[in-house]
């Protein structure tokens, strides 16, 4: 076996959708920390997760994130640790999809409430049904394939008079970036966060595809949820920001019988997230991750570079898209463009075939992993927080390219 590290080929452009590409500097001192961290003669995955330097990562993480949602001092840090717990579990997206509702349970019976779902794409529809196939008291509130034959966005009326036909609702849960179907909501989150605080309900957003991807209001928020593998780490981890009152009222509404110990969000963040063990891999990766982020200027700085990212790459199919009149059509984009995904850059091309020899001569250019998810065919193009510009630019020329051999 290996005794150094393998030189990494940084023309090699990885659009993968999840796990997705890490900064090099991340990746580098992830891997020298394998072996060894901080000069303790010992790796980080070999560490106690109850160890004095597993803690000090944890609350160091921890410290790092309260920074990061500080927006570059722009929200006082210290009113957020004061209103908000940030604990992690093992996990990913989909475990969050039940330990939401789970320990919603017991308070919403208590209550006499329920769970909302804005159903904008795979994800959220996947929470949902998870949420009802585990008894618990959900409804649909909004579904976009219902309205539009398939995903296309999300809501686009009055949140008001939508959520005033419900009147028992203690949370509204959205997926913030529907990862397969590229849709991310645009301001109307805004005004739907609005309309919740003033009818007391929570919002519960996850955040697994773009967390940190640009800067977002915590205060808008009672739960966030993300799952680390995409922009901000690898597999293994689940995030979650919570409201401390929230996890005062379900303290005191007590718990289901049934609800996994694992996922309890009060015994977890009662115990600094080590009730059970933490995998210190994928939270140091985090914590990398999250330093990374704060050296080069927050997250406003990161937000700068994918706004461009996306405008540029969008101009370029929107140059070709089928609905104008280019000589050389050939993209199909179904996402309205209020709420086209600043992450994941999903399309079509006017056949299969087409869209087969677009990612074989991709990959032969060295752009990999830019099929589309395999619940909806296409492309995808994912451009999370590690993707550089130049890597967007190099594809945009090759779409240059392809467009003109047509
Ligand atoms: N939510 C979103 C937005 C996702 O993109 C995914 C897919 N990674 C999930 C949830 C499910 O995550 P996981 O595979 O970690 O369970």
């Amino acid at each position: 076996m290996a005794t150094s590290l393998p030189e990494r080929n940084e023309t090699q452009y990885y659009f993968g959708a999840g796990p997705a590409q890490l900064p090099k500097p991340v990746i580098i001192q992830l891997s020298k920390d394998i072996v060894n961290i901080n000069n303790q003669g010992i790796g980080i995955g070999e560490i106690s997760h109850r160890s004095k330097l597993a803690q000090d990562i944890i609350d160091n993480t921890r410290e790092n994130l309260y920074k990061l949602l500080s927006n570059n001092g722009n929200i006082d840090i210290e009113d957020v640790k004061k209103h908000y717990d940030v604990f992690f579990l093992q996990g990913g997206g989909t475990t969050g999809f039940s330990s939401i509702p789970l320990n919603f349970k017991k308070f919403n019976q208590v209550q006499n409430k329920k769970g909302g779902y804005v159903i904008s794409g795979s994800w959220s529809l996947k929470s949902y049904q998870e949420a009802k196939r585990l008894g618990c008291d959900v409804v649909p509130l909004y579904n976009d394939k219902e309205v539009n034959g398939e995903f296309k966005g999300s809501y686009t009326g009055d949140y008001e008079a939508l959520l005033s036909k419900h009147d028992d609702l203690s949370y509204v849960y959205v997926c913030e970036n529907e990862t397969v179907n590229g849709i991310e909501y645009d301001q109307s989150l805004k005004e739907l966060a609005k309309v919740c605080q003033q009818r007391n309900i929570e919002l519960i957003s996850d955040l697994s595809s773009d967390i940190f991807s640009r800067e977002i209001n915590i205060f808008d928020y009672g739960v966030i949820m993300a799952g680390a593998q995409k922009n901000i780490g690898i597999a293994g981890l689940t995030l979650y920001i919570v409201k401390k009152s929230i996890l005062a009222n379900i303290k005191a509404s007590g718990s289901i019988d049934e609800l996994p110990i694992a996922f309890d969000w009060n015994l977890q963040n009662d115990n600094n997230s080590c009730y059970n063990t933490i995998p210190m891999v994928p939270l140091h990766t985090l914590n990398l991750v999250f330093e990374n982020l704060l050296s080069a200027g927050g997250i406003s700085a990161q937000e700068k570079i994918n706004v461009e990212k996306a405008e540029k790459l969008y101009a370029v199919l929107d140059k070709y898209s089928l609905e104008g009149d280019n000589e050389k059509k050939f993209v199909k984009l179904t996402v309205s463009k209020q709420f086209r995904s600043k992450m994941n850059v999903v399309f079509n091309l006017k056949t299969t075939d087409l869209e087969n020899d677009f990612v074989k001569k991709a990959e032969a250019k060295g752009f990999s992993a830019i099929k589309g998810h395999r619940s909806v065919g296409g492309i995808r193009v994912s451009i999370y927080n590690a993707v550089k510009l130049e890597a967007v630019e190099s594809l945009i020329k090759f779409i240059e390219e392809f467009a003109e051999q047509l």
